[in-house]
């Protein structure tokens, strides 16, 4: 079968379609079949897995991805890109198209209807306007999962394995090293994409941790003071932790309890992932106190 991932196939289907980029999208597609086939080794895909894919385009990716896979449920945004893909996808049967937004789907409900609530994998090249907010929220609402192999900008790849103290250093560093253990597949050119975008990007696989690196009592209020310290970068942590107004304590209650553990000027980006677990789990304690004094 004629695969779509080279240029002039992929000119040809959107020519036949009178497709037009849009670039609010982040439309950039894969036109190299070594990359497409290097993205479908390294996500491991068997014929027993459900992978989703997310923002198939044309379906270049999820050509390969058909191949492989049990089945594929593949979300895109765009109307137009619709009728493109019951075209270039009409030789498969193992495919679900869905015209919606990821950001508002359901990802742990479909992974229940479809797959039973067993675990999935995800492979995706990314939109870049949506790469964190989509990471974040499946790692957050628990969707089961076994790995994510997904195209991101480099800055974005960079910023996901970045350590305390640097600038690319960020609640996404944390969440990925809380819940996943990345492992970088390959660099890709701009040269790789029609059309070609600006900057580098990475495939990067995250396989999901059976167990996190770190023990906290309350995981969503760590990461509730993870995001409150970097929405204010250049504060200390106890005004970042006071403005954001995620504890029912006075500012001065904050400072012991930070100025217990850290310095008391200490920013929170400079803090490692043990370190926020550790300040989770005392304002936790602290907290179950004041609640049973009451
Ligand atoms: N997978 C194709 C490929 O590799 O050639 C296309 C990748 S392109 C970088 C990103 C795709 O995601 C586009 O098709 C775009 O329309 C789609 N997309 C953008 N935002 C989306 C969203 N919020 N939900 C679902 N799909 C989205």
């Amino acid at each position: 079968m004629a695969y779509l991932g080279n240029p002039t196939r992929t000119m040809a289907v959107l020519e036949k379609h009178g497709f037009r980029f849009q670039k609010k999208f982040g439309q950039n597609f894969l036109v190299d079949a070594n990359i497409l086939e290097k993205i479908v080794d390294a996500a491991k895909i068997t014929k027993d897995d459900l992978v989703l894919e997310i923002g198939p385009g044309i379906g270049n990716l999820t050509q390969y991805l058909c191949e492989s896979a049990r089945k594929v449920i593949a979300v895109e945004i765009d109307p137009h890109l619709i009728p493109i893909l019951a075209d270039t996808l009409s030789a498969y049967d193992n495919v679900d198209v869905r015209q919606q937004d990821i950001l508002k789907t359901d990802i742990a409900g479909l992974v229940e209807k479809e797959n039973g609530g067993k675990p999935i994998k995800i492979v995706a090249n990314l939109p870049y306007y949506i790469t964190t907010p989509v990471l974040m929220s499946i790692l957050e609402n628990r969707v089961p999962l076994l790995s994510a192999t997904v195209m991101v900008q480099k800055e974005a790849a960079d910023r996901m394995q970045a350590g305390p103290g640097g600038k690319d250093y960020g609640a996404l560093s944390l969440a990925i090293r809380y819940y996943t253990r990345p492992e970088i597949i390959c660099e890709v050119p701009p040269s790789c994409f029609l059309p070609r975008p600006k900057v580098s990007s990475t495939v990067i696989r995250l396989n999901r941790c059976e167990e996190p690196p770190v023990e906290v009592l309350n995981k969503e209020q760590m990461f509730r003071i993870i995001r409150a310290s970097f929405n204010q970068r250049r504060k200390t942590l106890v005004n970042g932790l006071h403005n954001a107004g995620i504890f029912s304590l006075s500012k001065e209650e904050i400072a012991e309890i930070v100025g217990g553990l850290y310095p008391p000027s200490v920013r929170g980006e400079t803090l490692s992932l043990e370190e926020f677990a550790e300040l989770s789990n005392v304002f936790s304690a602290r907290l179950a106190k004041t609640k049973r004094e009451k």
